[in-house]
């Protein structure tokens, strides 16, 4: 494994994994938020700026091997030149011929856009042919793809191996690496992880593991009325998963034995429809009525989780606390938000990370006032959960 820092770039084509999987307005195709776009812009630009030239390669949406326009990275072309200041080539075949005679001939500072490997089914499920065609493009290979390092795909993992004397990882992976340690070796307390977002299923094992790591647990968002009702609150039409009821009991009880305090919203703000014009009113959670459903947590939960916040040295985010792209629903997340970022200012160490946090402490203008904000959703939970991430072991061995 190289050292991206002290590696010499003159006149050599860098192969760069990006994860430019930002999210695409449905009608206009158009990026709404490039944060991932810029995350990835300081190892593109050292590259450049070092005498070499970047082909990228990522992905976008799930088209599932097929072609999709909604899923082209066409529609963020404009975007990364943007960032990057520089015109950006782009080839509709990530391993057409029209594709290898372009990278063939960049010159220093140049780059060359791949479109979506997933037009590929081969992307995902890691296939060699692809891998090794992908491989052609470039000298050296740069992973700096923390978002898809936990996937064991063709240009995340399988690609490495082309490039044993000339692999290394880009500046984004690196200090999502270090923060995310910080996080994990750090003996400072107490250490507070905020949980938030729709499911419960798509956050457990993240859960449990929080459950080993840190004092307070907090839970936010939809799943925290699959919480409520385990414990036998009426929660009207929120959203609510029968099958993670039995779950939810279960982490209730993890938590009280390894001596973790879980906190579950008290109030609620409720609607009664999903839009940010419905009626609006307020109760305890456990007293939605029917017809009724809680689509942001309410003042009195506010608060309490601001106090828990502001006395945390450690603290972790990940999921809003209610809908917060309606804005009579941003309430709890922007206070959530606001609390991190007074703790930080005092000087503990605050590390946001998944896609929808990230968005909404942009969406806040709060990024720059937090310790971290990682740009790795899936695989920085799994990180932190100890897995080893394919990706980042490709890049290693
Ligand atoms: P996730 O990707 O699991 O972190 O979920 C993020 C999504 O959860 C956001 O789009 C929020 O709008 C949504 N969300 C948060 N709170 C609620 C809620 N109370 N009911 C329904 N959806 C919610």
């Amino acid at each position: 494994m190289q050292e991206i820092s002290s590696y010499n770039f003159r006149g050599k084509r860098a192969l760069v994994r990006v994860d430019f999987n930002v999210p695409i307005d449905k009608g206009t195709l158009k990026v709404i938020d490039d944060t991932r776009i810029k995350a990835a812009s300081t190892t593109i630009r050292h590259i450049l700026d070092s005498g070499g030239s970047v082909v990228l390669i990522s992905h976008l949406g799930r088209p599932k091997g097929s072609l999709n326009k909604r899923f082209s990275l066409k529609n963020i072309l404009k975007s990364v030149s943007d960032v990057l200041g520089v015109e950006v080539h782009f080839t509709d075949d990530c391993i057409g011929d029209e594709a290898f005679k372009i990278s063939s001939k960049l010159k220093p500072g140049q780059v060359l856009l791949l479109e979506n490997v997933r037009y590929y089914k081969e992307e995902t499920i890691g296939a060699e042919s692809f891998a090794e065609a992908l491989s052609k493009h470039g000298d050296v290979f740069v992973n700096d793809a923390f978002g898809t390092a936990h996937r064991a795909h063709a240009s995340t993992t399988v690609i490495a191996k082309h490039f044993p004397n000339a692999k290394m990882f880009g500046f984004l992976i690196k200090g999502e690496i270090e923060n995310v340690d910080r996080l994990l070796n750090s003996e400072e307390k107490p250490s507070t992880a905020i949980v938030g977002g729709a499911k419960v299923s798509s956050k457990i094992i993240i859960i449990e593991r929080l459950i080993d790591i840190v004092d307070n647990l907090i839970v936010g968002g939809g799943m925290a009325y699959t919480f409520v009702k385990s414990a036998g609150g009426k929660v009207g039409n929120s959203l609510v998963e029968e099958d993670y009821i039995e779950t939810a009991k279960k982490i209730r009880l993890l938590a009280k034995r390894k001596g973790v305090k879980l906190y579950i919203p008290i109030d609620s703000v409720i609607a009664d429809s999903f839009k940010n014009e419905a009626n609006i009113a307020e109760t305890m959670i456990d007293k939605i009525p029917d017809g009724w459903m809680g689509l942001d947590v309410g003042p009195k939960t506010i608060k309490e989780c601001s106090k828990i916040i502001s006395k945390s040295r450690l603290i972790l985010w990940n999921g809003p606390m209610g809908v917060f792209e309606m804005d009579n629903f941003k309430h709890g997340t922007l206070g959530v938000a606001n609390a991190i970022v007074s703790a930080t200012s005092k000087g503990s160490f605050s590390l946001v990370g998944g896609g929808d946090s990230v968005a909404a402490i942009n969406k806040f203008g709060l990024s720059h006032k937090v310790s971290y904000v990682s740009t790795g959703g899936g695989a920085m939970l799994e990180y932190l959960e100890g897995k080893e991430l394919p990706g980042i072991k490709a890049i290693k061995s």
